[in-house]
Order: C-alpha cells, then sequence, then structure tokens
C-alpha cells in the first residue's frame, strides 16, 4: 500500500503549501451565513511519507503547542476560543504518538453533541493503543461539541450545526470560528480521518461508512475498515468530512445506531472496522495480515411518510426487503386512516426513524441497493445533480440528512 501512496504523499510534500489551501477555497460556495474562509495551511507531515517501518525512530509530534515524544499517549486540549463571557472550555484531544513513524489517523465524535456511540468507540480505541509498539500516530477527540454535550443536543448553543460550517472561518459566525479553529489547530495534521456520528432526529442507522466515492483514495480509505457498509455523497456543504476532502485528507464520515443512546453492538462494530483500518495501515506492530473482508457499497434514498400521525414500523435495521413491502405504516390517530409507507425497490434498511409522531414528508427509511463501487460513483453522479435541482432542501438521494 505503501508503494502506491508513496508517490501521492511525495508528491503532495513537494507541493508548494500555498497551492494546498487553493483546493479547498475553489470549492467554496459563498453564502451570507458562511462568507468563504481564509486559506487553511494543511501541514504536511513528513515523517509519514516514509513506509511503517518499526526499524526507523521517529520524530517528535508538534500538536497544540505541545511536542508529544514518540511512543507516549498524551491528554492535550483545543481551545475553540469561542466562549461565552469569555470563559473558555478546553476540549480533550487525546494523542497516542507512535515509536516509530506511519500515518497520523484522527478520530472525531460528538461534533453533534447528542451523539454518544462514537465518544464510547474513540475511549475504547484509544486505550487499547499501546504507543511503544504503534507505527504512526492516532489522534482522538472524544466530544469535539462539549457544548452541545452537556445539554444532551445536537447543535451549538446559537443553535446552529457545527457540522454545517467546516472548513471555517476566523472572521465568520461563532459555529464558523470554532471549525475554523478545529480545522486549523488539528484536523490539517491528519492523514486520514474518520468523523464518527449516529443517525438525527429520532432516526437510527445500520454501521455504514459515506464518503465521496468519486476520490480513488477515499475507495481505498474505506477497503481499509472492513466489510462494512458504504455510502457513496459528497457530503453537505460545510460537513468535516467534506472539508477535510476538499482539503486532500481523505475522509468519511461512520454512522452508528441513533443519538440519546450508547449501543453496544453498533460502539462494538464501530471499534472493530476503526481497528482493522490501524491494522490495514500497518500500524500496529503485532498486525496480522490476514486480508479483510471487503467492504460492500451501496446506492440508497430515503422514503417519506406520504401523510402526517403515528409512524409504526414493520421492518427493522438492516432487513433485506422487496419492492412494495410494506415497511410501516402512518395513522392518523383522529381520523383513524393511515397509509402503508412502501419499499420503492428490492434492498436493504440502511436506517430508519423508530416509531414516533411524523409530519408529511418525513423521511422515514433509506433503502439501499448493493452496487460495485464504479457504479455508485457513476449513477451517484447524474443522481445528484438531479436531486440538486429538485429538492435543494431535503435528502432525497443523498445522505446527509444525518451528517
Ligand atoms: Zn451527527
Amino acid at each position: 500500500m505503501w508503494k502506491r501512496l508513496r508517490p501521492l504523499i511525495i508528491a503532495t510534500l513537494l507541493m508548494p503549501t500555498f497551492l494546498l489551501p487553493a483546493l479547498s477555497w475553489a470549492t467554496e460556495t459563498e453564502d451570507e451565513e458562511n462568507p468563504p474562509a481564509e486559506p487553511v495551511p494543511v501541514t504536511a507531515v513528513d515523517q509519514t511519507a516514509q513506509p511503517a517501518d518499526s526499524s526507523a525512530s521517529q520524530a517528535a509530534l508538534r500538536l497544540l503547542s505541545n511536542t508529544v515524544e514518540p511512543g507516549s499517549f498524551n491528554t492535550l486540549y483545543w481551545s475553540p476560543e469561542q466562549s461565552f463571557a469569555s470563559i473558555a472550555t478546553p476540549v480533550p484531544v487525546l494523542v497516542a504518538h507512535g515509536a516509530h513513524p506511519g500515518p497520523v489517523v484522527c478520530m472525531t465524535a460528538a461534533v453533534h453533541g447528542d451523539e454518544l456511540n462514537g465518544i464510547e468507540m474513540v475511549r475504547r480505541l484509544m486505550f487499547d493503543l499501546e504507543p511503544k509498539q504503534l507505527n504512526g500516530s492516532v489522534i482522538g477527540i472524544p466530544i469535539v461539541n462539549l457544548d452541545g454535550f452537556r445539554r444532551a443536543e445536537r447543535y451549538l448553543s446559537d443553535r446552529r450545526d457545527l457540522n454545517r460550517h467546516f472548513p471555517g472561518n476566523p472572521q465568520g459566525s461563532s459555529a464558523s470560528r470554532i471549525a475554523h479553529s478545529l480545522f486549523t489547530d488539528v484536523i490539517a495534521h491528519c492523514q486520514y480521518l474518520v468523523d464518527l456520528h449516529t443517525g438525527s432526529m429520532a432516526r437510527t442507522n445500520l454501521p455504514q461508512l459515506r464518503g465521496n466515492l468519486k476520490k480513488p483514495e477515499i475507495v481505498e480509505m474505506a477497503k481499509h475498515l472492513g466489510g462494512i457498509t458504504v455510502l457513496h455523497g459528497a457530503g453537505a456543504q460545510g460537513t468535516l468530512r467534506r472539508a477535510a476532502t476538499d482539503a486532500g485528507i481523505p475522509a468519511l464520515t461512520m454512522e452508528a445506531g441513533g443519538p440519546l443512546v450508547l449501543e453496544e453492538g453498533a460502539v462494538d462494530y464501530g471499534v472493530k472496522a476503526l481497528q482493522t483500518l490501524l491494522d490495514s495501515l500497518g500500524m500496529k506492530e503485532s498486525s496480522r495480515f490476514w486480508s479483510a473482508p471487503q467492504p460492500v457499497f451501496y446506492e440508497s434514498q430515503w422514503v417519506r411518510a406520504s401523510q402526517g400521525g403515528i409512524l409504526l414500523s414493520n421492518v427493522k435495521l438492516g432487513d433485506k426487503v422487496k419492492t412494495g413491502q410494506v415497511l410501516g405504516s402512518v395513522i392518523d390517530p383522529i381520523s383513524n386512516t393511515g397509509s402503508a409507507v412502501l419499499s420503492p425497490f428490492n434492498g436493504r434498511i440502511l436506517g430508519m426513524a423508530v416509531n414516533q409522531v411524523v409530519q408529511t414528508g418525513y423521511a422515514a427509511y433509506h433503502v439501499g441497493v448493493e452496487k460495485a463501487a464504479e457504479k455508485v460513483e457513476q449513477e451517484a453522479e447524474a443522481a445528484e445533480s438531479q436531486a440538486e435541482e429538485q429538492d435543494k432542501d431535503g435528502p432525497s438521494t443523498s445522505q446527509s440528512l444525518d451528517e
């Protein structure tokens, strides 16, 4: 793998650094809330251009105004510098800096403060690492949105969604400044990023990856996570993984379970996938070189409730469904009339709403069809441009609903 990556990394290192921010600049769209960001310098970490070689010596890691020695585990703090009444709340950043050179893998959790499964994934993965045996570094931020986490809410205190403001802007809104600070202080040091999420607003997701499969480096990265479900999507403007991808850092979102709960099955599955990533990047001394199962790529669509009322499901997450199968029904409790929500095609339930009261048009079931990665990529391209014209506010074919 290193043989394949080496020319890319060397090319990146040789590229004048002013060109890198220019790439992310070019993809910015202008809007009132989020004016174009200042260019974010992407720090190339030259030590990782070498293959994971346990005999080579590792340099100290400079991060968040600290020097982290090789072979050590540290808790650093990132201060977003945005706070009520100047009371800053430093956010803990866990760093395992390996004794030997290798890639820098980052994991972020609870960018949405009510999404708990990722917090537990980061804890399990980080405290299982042995820095003295590690090739490269693992940086884990268990709770990015500490502010939302304390209130058990998805958003920041100003009701903004932090995951719509990356890479941020130091002169923008509060959310945009926080995003910019995280992006420059931590994310720019990463060579791979996995941003951990769950379903949103009383929806739950089968563990799955989301990434821009039009980029070969992201397809490659997804393959390192083993036999997990992968969905294509560029990601909504302002999502962390999209901004990282635009800045040249291969990034994936992992969705697993629902908000406000800790789900052992989802956590366990996610940790296994993340460990497979570290293994297949050759970061663990004890790497077993077994071939990981291949990921399964999906194309997907949300199915919406055609009326308001009480939604009761007939299916479970992960179920295989057939065209026309009743996924659930929505019943009006006053008139006692109802309608069935039907599957538009043969597929699998990748995400769904929990039983609840819904309004007309509520995205209730996320149904996916297995496809070859290349096919997903081609068809997604056509579907995306169509969807952009038809439905600018809704997730008819995209997966940006939860992220
Ligand atoms: Zn989320």
